[in-house]
């Protein structure tokens, strides 16, 4: 792993919470052609510290797109994939479960995150309005991942919008997902506007990006998934890490 890591760029964020704590933030940009217009798929995971499987999946993704397989080359030559592994460090190095250093749910505060209190969310967020104000960048994809500690199967969390085509294209995404990957449920994807979900990130990409972005939070279960038509479930295990088998199919290690 750390020899692939070796092609990619990252950039280290230096944040200091505390005197004595001092927190990496990586930022994994792969590829591309130079000259094109960036087509980027910004993906976020480990915001609350307790989803582990968040982290799994990441990974999971993270050595697909760095891997000689075809498709994850094809994905490389025409976008740009920026990836922040974990949003809230300090949590997950104090072993909280939903929340920060400071006590906050930072997947509550997108709409107006603080420097002082929320200095990853704050970073993160400066970072995507810069290029969603770079005309020669396209923000095409934003997923959230997150575990969910009731829910079976992996599935999605999208945005209700005004325009009926819209709402109707953002569906697409999680369809194919769903007949792709035998651990995926579109019947557990659900498309809501809740008041109380106004501040998460899904929620305020959805409403700064224009009306070609998709923005998504990405939900699997922290136990196990169950097989399409039948009653029996399979459980997710660190082995298994690759949780959409079908669609990165290669060997984890
Ligand atoms: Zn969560």
């Amino acid at each position: 792993r750390c020899y692939r890591y070796a092609f990619l760029l990252m950039v280290l964020c230096l944040l200091h919470t505390e005197p004595n704590l001092r927190i990496f933030v990586s930022f994994f940009a792969v590829n591309l052609r130079s000259g094109a217009e960036q087509k980027v798929v910004f993906i976020t995971a480990r915001v609350h510290p307790g989803e582990t499987p968040s982290s799994f999946v990441c990974q999971g993704i993270i050595d697909f797109l760095v891997s000689q397989h075809p498709i994850a080359k094809v994905l490389r030559d025409h976008l740009v994939f920026k990836i922040a592994p974990m949003l809230n460090p300090d949590g997950v190095y104090l072993g909280n479960y939903r929340c920060s250093l400071m006590g906050f749910d930072l997947n509550r505060h997108w709409l107006d995150p603080s420097p002082w209190a929320h200095p990853t969310l704050h970073g993160i967020k400066q970072l995507i309005v810069q290029m969603y104000n770079n005309p020669k960048i396209s923000l095409e994809f934003y997923i959230d991942i997150h575990a969910h500690s009731t829910m079976m199967n992996g599935f999605m969390y999208g945005n209700i919008f005004e325009e009926e085509e819209r709402f109707q294209r953002q569906a697409i995404f999680p369809k194919l997902l769903c007949q792709n990957a035998e651990d995926f449920s579109f019947s557990s994807t659900s498309f809501n506007r809740d008041v109380v979900k106004a501040g998460t990130g899904r929620r305020f990409l959805g409403g700064l990006l224009d009306h070609t972005s998709y923005c998504y939070t990405l939900e699997v279960s922290f136990y196990s998934y169950v097989l399409g038509g039948t009653t029996s479930t399979v459980p997710y295990t660190e082995e298994a890490c690759i949780l959409y088998k079908s669609i990165l199919p290669f060997e984890c290690t």
